[in-house]
């Protein structure tokens, strides 16, 4: 007797996303990830869910601007089936103009903002002032204020989703039996094992180190500032992310970088300073060389399919990358962009 309609390997947040959507299609799912639920980059501290600039509009654009909008429905009905919170809030964004040149972008792009974003999220220009002393530092003395960004914890989220599947009858697994429509889901392992197998670069992990802090700022908008992201959560912490480290020895060391990378943030943040650190956490980045998920068929084994290369933006595009795919493994309906295809872009 089949005991499942699909079978998925990996219990990141994409592995998990998609057999949610599957679920709720009334499909039976299994996941196998011999590690444990999140135990790979999907369970960090940070979660910001950030929107791409809105101009030079493209399918990759589009596709994370649709999982933003569906992103808030999602995580809600994952929450009530799980009975737990995933840290969901739509609370925007603060980041620095820096220059006239960048204030001048900044205008144009609140007026792209109405047509490319629908209605669905705005893109205002403010004084820093009026957000002091949760602003970044801004030379201009001016901010973009987005109202689509939104923040989650990734930690709490892929446990939500976990418990959602369980409870929907979603079975979770160390190891076990393959059967119906199979999933590749394996992050930055599965990465370096496909690129080793096809004997070539088809993409690589890049590892972050990130820290959780005693600060209860929840409700305020998430800041982008210095190349570094504060993300306020609903528990009363604060995420502080991320290093980018291309090179590495050890997937999960916490080492040098996290304190270099903290003491900026207290340089560009000075309210952080005295702030006591909760957690340090690493994790490996799933990227793809096209930079953009890979979604489609799997290139080693016919008749199977993978979704991978989330890269810094997984948790955003996780919600449309578990409807793209229960289309494709449920029904054979392809809606996924070109630039993400498989097929196309290995
Ligand atoms: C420091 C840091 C900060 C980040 N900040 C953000 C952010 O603010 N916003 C955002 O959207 N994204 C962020 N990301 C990116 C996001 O975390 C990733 O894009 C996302 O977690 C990728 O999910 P995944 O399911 O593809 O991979 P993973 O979470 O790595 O999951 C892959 C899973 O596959 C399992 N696996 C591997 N091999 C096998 C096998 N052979 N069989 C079965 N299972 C296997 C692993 O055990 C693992 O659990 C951040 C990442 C890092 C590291």
């Amino acid at each position: 007797m089949t005991t499942a309609d699909v079978t998925i390997y990996g219990a990141g947040v994409f592995g998990l996303s998609v057999g949610w959507a599957c679920i709720q299609r009334g499909a039976k799912v299994r996941v196998i990830d011999p590690a444990g639920v999140a135990s790979g980059s999907s369970g960090g501290l940070v979660g910001a869910l950030a929107p791409h600039v809105p101009e030079l509009w493209n399918d990759k654009k589009e596709f994370q601007f649709q999982s933003l909008v569906m992103s808030e429905v999602f995580w809600r009905d994952v929450e009530e089936a799980a009975g737990f919170s995933t840290g969901y809030a739509r609370s925007g964004r603060l980041q620095p103009i820096l220059d006239e040149a960048a204030l001048d972008f900044a205008k144009t792009r609140a007026i792209n903002a109405v047509d490319l974003w629908r209605g669905q999220g705005e893109w205002h220009i403010v004084g820093a002032a009026d957000h002091a002393p949760w602003a970044p530092r801004s030379p201009t003395g001016f901010l973009v204020w987005d109202t689509l960004s939104a923040s989650i914890h990734p930690r709490h989220a892929t446990t939500a989703l976990a418990r959602a599947i369980e409870k929907k009858g979603g079975e979770i697994v160390g190891e076990g039996r393959e059967e119906g429509a199979i999933l590749h889901a394996t992050g930055w392992r599965g990465l370096m094992e496909l690129s080793e197998r096809l004997g070539k670069v088809v993409g690589n992990g890049v590892k972050g180190q990130a820290a959780l802090l005693a600060l209860d700022v929840r409700g305020k908008p998430q800041l982008f500032g210095d190349g570094i992201h504060l993300v306020p959560h609903e528990d009363g912490t604060l995420g502080v992310g991320s290093t980018s480290e291309r090179f590495f020895d050890d997937p999960t060391e916490i080492d040098q970088g996290l304190d270099d990378l903290l003491h900026r943030a207290e340089a560009a943040f000075p309210f952080l300073e005295g702030v006591r650190v909760l957690e340090r956490w690493a994790g490996v980045r799933p990227r793809a060389m096209t930079r953009s998920p890979l979604l489609g068929a799997h290139p080693l084994h016919e008749g199977q399919f993978i979704a991978n290369g989330g890269f810094k933006i997984g948790f955003g595009m996780a919600p449309r990358v578990g409807e793209v795919m229960a289309d494709l493994l449920l029904e054979g309906r392809d809606a996924i962009p070109e630039g993400f295809r498989s097929e196309a872009n290995l």
